[in-house]
């Protein structure tokens, strides 16, 4: 494999140094650690944020944040591009996914789909910033905020996308982080929780430790469950925030590079406006209409030719053709036809092809896979 989209993080010795000094310093190891605390204080302080609760990983957060913010039969608004993780804390937390379609060449909301399927049992509205693109803007605030539609932002993707907005993950009411080996700040397995809100915080925190009520200073009171995160993968997590923008840097040079070798009338890459630093967590090119072939099938082609690709890997498709959500994409709210259904999302969908640009990836490697995606785009 010349390049493979499977990132796993790099950790210099100096950084283990650094993580093995930092968990020197913990009073306990579980989650009530003064390195989880440290590690919250340093997000906090990061994300310009009130409130940080580090979890076990990014699902937790999803789950416990959806608990602290619907009941049992809710609606809840989901981009139908997005993870099967999004739709599963959706559905653990009671709520019924609603599947909205993104604009044309965008993740953002396609606003005229959103408003139709606006009703009086929608609560919240999940926004996933795919591949460290933006899925939030200033319309789709005022729009939740004109029907009291909670924002939580599944930003396990985009840790440190800066917008015009704020960083992603800081822009709705709840920012919803995964840390696992793939996402920018590895700590193998974790995630974590942002908001300004007292309330949902103290839910949220009650939730992910067992129920602890911090008033009462006992248990028993709320429901919860264990999704603490420990002083190791905190420890880790320190060290990798403190190299976040250092990795945002090496990954943009390889966008940069993969943009000159392959910008030509057959190959665009997604807009970025509004967005003040891309995160690099991939580049997503799109085909040109001329195109006989689909992001998909240049993706497979491009593995022969030893490039692995999200595109390749997951299969490009939207959510709700999977077998598990097929019970929500029904009638009367769907025709069942994806291109009628979901008309923006389904072409995007098509002449997507997502580029892995990590720190593993070598610019000799981005040359040699460029002269592959160029020979077979002509052919
Ligand atoms: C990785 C990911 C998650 C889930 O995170 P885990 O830490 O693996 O549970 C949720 N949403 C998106 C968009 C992701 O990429």
């Amino acid at each position: 494999m010349i390049i493979d989209c499977v990132y796993k993080a790099v950790r210099t010795p100096m950084e283990i140094q650094h993580t093995m000094d930092i968990l020197n310093t913990a009073d306990i190891l579980s989650g009530d650690s003064s390195v989880v605390n440290l590690y919250e204080k340093n997000l906090c302080e990061y994300f310009n944020k009130k409130h940080a609760i580090a979890v076990s990983s990014g699902t937790a957060a999803l789950h416990a944040s959806l608990v602290s913010t619907i009941k049992p039969g809710d609606q809840v608004l989901v981009p139908v591009i997005c993870v099967p993780m999004t739709i599963s804390a959706v559905l653990q937390a009671g709520g019924i996914p609603i599947f909205y379609d993104c604009r044309t060449d965008s993740f953002l909301p396609d606003l005229p789909d959103l408003e139709k399927k606006i009703t009086t049992s929608v609560k919240v509205l999940i926004s996933v910033s795919m591949w460290g693109y933006r899925s939030l803007d200033k319309d789709t605030l005022t729009l939740c905020k004109k029907y009291g539609i909670t924002i939580i932002e599944d930003a396990a993707q985009s840790a440190g996308t800066l917008t015009d907005l704020g960083y992603d993950g800081t822009i709705g009411d709840i920012g919803c982080f995964s840390t696992h080996e793939f996402k920018l700040i590895s700590t193998g397995e974790g995630g974590f929780i942002l908001t300004d809100s007292d309330s949902y915080a103290e839910k949220i925190r009650s939730f992910t430790h067992i129920g602890f009520s911090e008033p009462h200073k006992s248990f028993g009171y709320h429901d919860g469950l264990n999704y603490k995160l420990s002083a190791f993968q905190a420890a880790t997590g320190i060290t990798q925030l403190a190299n976040l923008d250092t990795k945002i840097h090496v990954r943009n040079s390889k966008i940069t590079l993969w943009m000159q070798l392959n910008g030509n009338s057959q190959l665009h890459f997604m807009q970025d406006q509004g967005i003040t630093r891309h995160n690099g967590y991939s580049l997503c090119c799109l085909l040109d209409e001329l195109n006989n072939i689909t992001g998909r099938e240049l993706a497979a082609k491009l593995y022969e030719n030893g490039v692995n690709t999200d595109t390749y890997r997951y299969k490009n498709t939207i959510v709700c053709n999977y077998p598990l959500y097929k019970h929500f994409y029904s009638q009367p709210n769907y025709t069942g036809d994806n291109s009628q259904d979901f008309p923006n999302a389904t072409n995007l969908v098509s002449k997507m092809l997502v580029l892995p640009c990590h720190e593993r990836v070598t610019d000799g490697a981005i040359t040699q896979a460029s002269l592959s995606i160029q020979r077979l785009l002509k052919g």
